[in-house]
Parts: C-alpha cells; sequence; structure tokens
C-alpha cells in the first residue's frame, strides 16, 4: 500500500541521481577566524557571511551585558510589547549610520525582504526584478500578487525597454540585489536610479552581502556607487558582515511608517532579542571604528581574483569578496569542492536551484579572518586542479 509520502522519497532519489541533493554538515567548533571544524574534520573555511571576523568574539562582551540585564527572549511582537529600548537604540543607530529619516528592525533579511516588497506593491502593480536576486525577493514578488517582470542580470538597456512598455500599471517598484551573492557582481545602481526617477518608479535595494562593506563609511554598494539618494528604500542584514542576526530596512519616515503598519512580517512576528539588538549595535561601532577590516578584505579580495584568474578560472566579472569558480556542471563542482575538502579547505559547491542549471560554482568568500598564508595554501591547492585551456 502507497503511503502518502512515498513521493518524498523519489524526489530525493532524482536530487541525488542530479547531484542536487543537499545534506547538513554539523559545526563541532565556533568560526573564530578562518578554521571551523565540520562533521570532525579541521577546515579552513572560505564559506562564511561574517565578512569582517566579528561574528565568534568581538560582539560577545555587549551580548552579557545585556542578557544580565534584561533577560533572552523578547516575549512579544514590536506592536504589542516586543520593541524594547535595545531595538529603538539600534533603529536609531541604524538610520544615523545610513543617513536615512528612519530604520526598521526584521527578524531576518529574509524578513524584511518579503515584508518590505509585500508591503509595497500589490494587485495592479508592477515589480521589475533582477534574474539574479535572492530568493528572498522572488519570493516577495511572488507573495506581493503584484506582475513581476524580470529583467536579464544587470541589463539596464533591457530594463529600460521593459519600463516603457509596460506603463499602465498603478505603481511601479524596481527591486535589485547590489552585490550579487552568487557571482559576486555590482548591481549598476546609479543606472538604475536614473531609470527610477525617469519612470517614476519606487527603487529598492538589497545590500545584504554588501552592508559593512562597501562604500566610504561601509554603507554598501550605493554609496561606493553614489546612488543613494535615487534610493527609496534600502534593505540589510545584520547577518553577514555584521557578525549579528536580523535584517533592517531604512528610508524615509513614511516608508518606515508604513511598513510599520504594513509589512507582515514585521507585524506577526516575535522581536529578536535585545542581546541580538546589542551585538548589531556593537558591530556598527566597529565598522566605524575599525574601517581597515573592510579595507583589507576589498584588496585582498582583488589580489585573490587576479591570482586565480592567472591559474585561467573562469570567475565571471565578480568585483567583490564573493568569488565564483565557474566549473559547469552540478556534478563537476560537487567533485572538485569533495577533493578540496579532502585537502583541508570548505568551498561549497553551488547549483541549481541557486543558480541556472551549466552555471554551478564554487564560491569562495573570503573575509577579514583568512591570513595571507592560508589564502597562499588556498591559491597552491587550486593550482593543482586548474582548468587547462
Ligand atoms: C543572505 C541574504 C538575505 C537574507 O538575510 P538573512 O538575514 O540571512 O535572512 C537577503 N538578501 C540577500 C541578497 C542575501 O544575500
Amino acid at each position: 500500500m502507497a503511503h502518502p509520502l512515498d513521493w518524498i522519497t523519489a524526489g530525493l532519489h532524482s536530487l541525488e541521481n542530479q547531484g542536487l541533493r543537499r545534506k547538513l554538515s554539523t559545526r563541532n567548533s565556533s568560526y573564530l577566524g578562518q578554521t571551523i571544524q565540520l562533521d570532525g574534520q579541521d577546515l579552513i573555511a572560505f564559506a562564511s557571511n561574517d565578512y569582517l571576523g566579528l561574528a565568534a568574539e568581538a560582539l560577545v562582551p555587549a551580548v552579557h551585558r545585556v542578557i544580565d540585564a534584561v533577560g533572552w527572549g523578547s516575549g512579544a511582537s514590536p506592536l504589542i510589547c516586543g520593541h524594547g529600548a535595545i531595538h529603538a537604540e539600534l533603529e536609531r543607530q541604524l538610520a544615523l549610520f545610513e543617513g536615512t529619516d528612519g530604520a526598521l528592525l526584521f527578524p531576518s533579511g529574509f524578513a524584511a525582504n518579503l515584508g518590505a516588497i509585500t508591503a509595497l506593491a500589490g494587485r495592479g502593480d508592477a515589480i521589475y526584478s533582477d534574474a539574479k536576486n535572492h530568493a528572498s525577493i522572488i519570493d516577495g514578488c511572488r507573495l506581493s500578487g503584484a506582475t513581476t517582470f524580470v529583467f536579464p542580470h544587470r541589463d539596464v538597456t533591457a530594463l529600460r525597454q521593459l519600463l516603457e512598455d509596460s506603463s499602465a500599471f498603478r505603481r511601479r517598484l524596481i527591486v535589485t540585489d547590489s552585490l550579487f551573492s552568487m557571482d559576486g557582481n555590482l548591481a549598476p545602481l546609479d543606472k538604475l536610479a536614473e531609470l527610477a526617477e525617469q519612470f517614476h518608479a519606487m527603487l529598492m535595494v538589497d545590500e545584504a552581502h554588501a552592508t559593512g562593506l562597501f562604500g566610504k563609511d561601509g554603507r554598501g554598494v550605493a554609496q561606493h556607487l553614489g546612488a543613494e539618494d535615487g534610493i527609496h528604500l534600502r534593505i540589510g542584514t545584520l547577518s553577514k558582515a555584521l557578525g549579528s542576526i536580523g535584517g533592517f530596512a531604512a528610508g524615509s519616515q513614511r516608508v518606515i511608517d508604513w511598513l510599520v503598519n504594513r509589512a507582515r512580517s514585521y507585524v506577526f512576528s516575535t522581536a529578536l532579542p535585545e542581546a541580538a539588538a546589542a551585538a548589531s549595535l556593537e558591530s556598527l561601532r566597529l565598522v566605524r571604528a575599525e574601517p581597515h577590516r573592510r579595507t583589507q578584505l576589498l584588496e585582498r579580495s582583488a589580489q585573490l581574483c587576479a591570482q586565480l584568474r592567472q591559474q585561467n578560472w573562469d570567475l565571471g566579472t565578480t568585483s567583490s569578496q564573493i568569488i565564483p569558480l565557474y566549473v559547469g556542471t552540478p556534478q563537476a563542482a560537487v567533485d572538485l569542492s569533495t577533493k578540496l575538502r579532502q585537502q583541508g579547505f570548505l568551498l561549497p559547491a553551488i547549483r541549481p536551484p541557486s543558480v541556472p542549471s551549466g552555471e554551478s560554482l564554487l564560491r569562495i568568500s573570503l573575509t577579514y579572518g583568512h591570513t595571507p598564508h592560508s589564502i597562499d595554501a588556498l591559491v597552491a591547492t587550486l593550482e593543482a586542479h586548474r582548468p587547462r585551456p
């Protein structure tokens, strides 16, 4: 007799056969610097989003202080009674950091995108979304009920054409990652801002991988490209370079007020622990006080890219700390990742559905914690696997 869940067994087999089945490993150590223990094996990991090396140690004293003072859980959603003084202070500091009127804390970056997009656009509206936007943006577009036009990756000309050909909507929203998480590319935010202005569209930019890293003050790619004024809503995460947890939206006060009323992932979810907000406050302080973390990381990223290109690796057009090694098939990616892991390096294989088929890759995430010695060791190891022309 068939079981109602038998389709899952078949589905998992099918994933396995295509080299697409994902399995969890368990980390048995903290992520100090660059080494971790995974399933009992010591590895130099090029796999973390803790870009500034803050997650494991630097934020901990601030967290202890707040746990001792106010405890752990926040007990309620923000609008009921979960919004504590430390959350409020973090929102104030985030707005100062971003140079916006206001900022709003979400449980995660994923929740921020979902909440913001569904609050800004609905049935009768149009959303223009880059083909390589993060899953949380894609899901926000789907959930919103708006008509979504997916434009080719970073293709301003195609976007302009789409905007020209679709003027009959009530409201229009352009949405993009600023630093794409799979290929390391930067979005042409200055040009997108021009288009938004010309076509009277809203522009929302997700700086998840760039907050704390790009721009003079570490605000992100928008600052780096001088495009901040043209952006109506910025999304960021506290869980990547800032080493903490949570997401945020930053913008004008009326946008923030609207999100407080209409972003369902904000309204109907418990506020983060205040201790988590305290950790983020401390990381914002460190982003200001220790700019060498980001400048050194971006310098080393550029050096590593140059070395790998010399080895003939296809890195696409990355210009960031996210460095893809394109290898083609999902199986090729898994094979190379497995070989490197046997040699003590963790470089995750990125496969469909995270990337289109044929564009499978190994992703190097470089962080401030990586020493020149371990970067050299990676380069030496990759030399043995370099693609032959
Ligand atoms: C990681 C990521 C998110 C999600 O952020 P979390 O805080 O981890 O939920 C959103 N957008 C982009 C572009 C991301 O890379």
